[in-house]
């Protein structure tokens, strides 16, 4: 009596334990199962833009074994980080050789900064500094070089003004004189 009832008791705890082991497997497989199809979502929402299409590669990665394995194949080969990284690199290094390399806007051969015409068809490039020379973008509205405001005229200074002044008197005088030669 004593023994058939140790003897039910064991094969009892037996295939509990058995069945503990099985769940455990089920549950084991389960959990590889949904961390496959997780971990193909994740990688197709850094990889795809498309909605759509993330939600079928999802779908692709819970199929167990093959759809993982079928996903890693077709994947896009970038991330969309890559991809926008790349693109600004690209931008970047665009303008860095639109300024390194200034052009004629007519004939497009390459010119110096601070030329004043275009060697080759002689389009005016810049302005020069009425005072000291230096060639001016079209935007400058005052000389870096000097402060001189773009338009002005080169200053005189009182010595040159005297020159012109008297020089004007002494044309007027002659001008005068020979009047009544022409008349
Ligand atoms: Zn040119
Ligand atoms: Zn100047």
């Amino acid at each position: 009596m004593l023994a058939s009832v140790f003897g039910s008791v064991h094969s009892t705890i037996h295939s509990t334990a058995f069945s503990i082991a099985e769940d455990g497997v089920i549950v084991f497989l389960a959990v590889v199962w949904l961390g496959f199809a997780y971990r193909v979502h994740r990688d197709a929402r850094r990889r795809i833009d498309d909605g759509r299409l993330v939600g079928f590669a999802t779908l692709l990665g819970m199929v167990p074994l093959i759809g993982p394995s079928v996903y890693v194949l077709f994947r896009p080969p970038e991330t969309l980080a890559d991809v926008r990284a790349r693109e600004i690199e690209m931008r970047a290094l665009r303008t860095r050789l639109a300024q390194s390399e200034p052009r004629c806007p007519v004939c497009l051969s390459e010119v110096e900064n601070d030329y004043l015409v275009c060697p080759v068809c002689t389009t005016r490039l810049r302005e020069p500094c009425t005072n000291c020379d230096a060639p001016l973008e079209a935007l400058w509205q005052t000389c870096p070089y000097c402060a001189t405001p773009v338009g002005v005229t080169r200053s005189i200074d009182a010595a040159d003004l005297d020159a012109a002044l008297s020089a004007e008197a002494a044309i007027a005088t002659g001008e005068i004189a020979q009047q009544p030669l022409q008349g």
